[in-house]
């Protein structure tokens, strides 16, 4: 079996110069009679029976992701463990030949087995070391519980609170997942809650140190709508210590895909005073992903490698991260001159009830052909 042609995120850089004869959606669909019942799909992906037996297997079945016009991706499934739908999405865990376990979400990838490390070490270590001693702690979403897992390796932490909308999706991550959590849920420091994150946030007053944003893309309706918007992060805001930092899994994110990133960011610029994007290749997403770190204090240029070292050392010891250096994570904050670009142009923020259009591409003025050298030869 196939499944999903995912790229986890949607690119929409057309070449229109391209002119080709595209026969989209072909109505195979829902003809496939299996002994299982298949998900269902968002309204842009569907599945599809692979035309040639010799190159894709016996009865090989691809979810194709149609979200980009022209490119299709996909995972070749060796196992399913689980295909069903809960009150709010869409769910499935199967084994990859390539990657491991993953699980998906309304078809989109959340996390694999192989190297979900890297995604979660990214996602919560830089906040965790930055901040001078993080004790409680917020997670919104992180169904896996390896968000969770990364936050409690920290001794100084005394509370972790995980929001996640899905119970059924928690409990299917805890029986199937568990190279992830690695018995996380059961620690005595953490609380878990099932309710939307918007809704906490507005009703728990509690101040936190760290708060963590593992919740599913900005998917069209999805359950995570409300908590990508200006109007949260004030609420959000004003749930921090006074050392608090906020970090946010920021989407795909790399010079040719970067809209909702740069959106991201436009609008936590409109909230805290310091806002910084950092990125890194995941693998299994087969795409470069951003994070944004949120806070009124925290400048990660004025962060040493050595330094940073030297706090991995004192809180975590050598063996427990499998990637994170000083080095390599001032290395993330690093971006190249046309990201720079893109993510200081204006554009729309994310608000509550308005609807985010994507800001249509820039125009490349540049010649086709030019003169070389561009500078002139110095004489010697
Ligand atoms: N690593 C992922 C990614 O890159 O998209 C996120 C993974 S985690 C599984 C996403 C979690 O967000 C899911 O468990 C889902 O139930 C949760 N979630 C979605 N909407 C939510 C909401 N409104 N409040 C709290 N949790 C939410």
């Amino acid at each position: 079996m196939w499944l999903s042609a995912s790229r986890k995120h949607q690119t929409k850089y057309l070449n229109s110069s391209l002119k080709i004869n595209l026969v989209k959606k072909p109505n195979l669909l829902q003809k496939i009679h299996r002994p299982y019942s298949l998900p269902k799909l968002p309204p842009d992906r569907y599945y599809q029976e692979l035309p040639d037996p010799e190159l894709a297997g016996d009865g090989a079945l691809v979810i194709i992701d149609d979200s980009d016009d022209f490119d299709s991706y996909v995972y070749r499934l060796s196992n399913v463990l689980y295909q069903g739908k809960t009150k709010f999405q869409n769910v499935l865990i199967g084994d990859t030949y390539n990657w491991g376990r993953i699980l998906v979400l309304d078809g989109a990838i959340q996390s694999a087995e192989d190297d979900e490390s890297l995604y979660h070490e990214m996602l919560v270590q830089p906040a965790m070391l930055a901040h001078p001693k993080p004790e409680n702690v917020l997670i919104v979403g992180g169904g896996e519980g390896a968000t969770l897992r990364e936050v409690l390796v920290h001794g100084s932490v005394k509370s972790a609170t995980m929001v996640d909308i899905d119970r059924e999706v928690v409990e299917l991550c805890r029986k199937h997942l568990v190279s992830w959590h690695r018995g996380a849920f059961d620690d005595s420091r953490v609380r878990l809650v099932y309710q939307d994150g918007r809704k906490f946030i507005e009703k728990n007053h509690e101040r936190y140190d760290v708060v963590i944003i593992d919740i599913v893309d900005m998917l069209d309706n999805g359950p995570a709508q409300s908590l990508y918007t200006k109007q949260f992060y004030q609420m959000l805001r004003k749930r921090l210590s006074p050392r608090g930092i906020v970090v946010i899994q920021g989407l795909e994110f790399s010079f040719l895909d970067d809209k909702e990133h740069a959106a991201l960011f436009r609008t936590l610029r409109t909230v805290f005073s310091e806002v910084h994007s950092y990125r890194t290749d995941i693998p299994s997403f087969l795409s470069s992903w951003g994070f944004l770190m949120a806070s009124d204090w925290f400048q990660p240029h004025k962060w040493k490698p050595e330094q940073i070292d030297r706090v991995i050392k004192q809180r975590l010891g050598t063996e427990w991260l499998d990637h994170i250096t000083g080095d390599f994570l001032k290395s993330t904050f690093s971006l190249c001159k046309e990201t720079l670009f893109m993510l200081g142009l204006s554009g729309p923020i994310l608000e509550d009830g308005v609807e985010f259009v994507l800001p249509p591409d820039i125009e490349d003025n540049e010649s086709p052909t030019m003169k070389f050298p561009i500078l002139p030869r110095k004489k010697t």
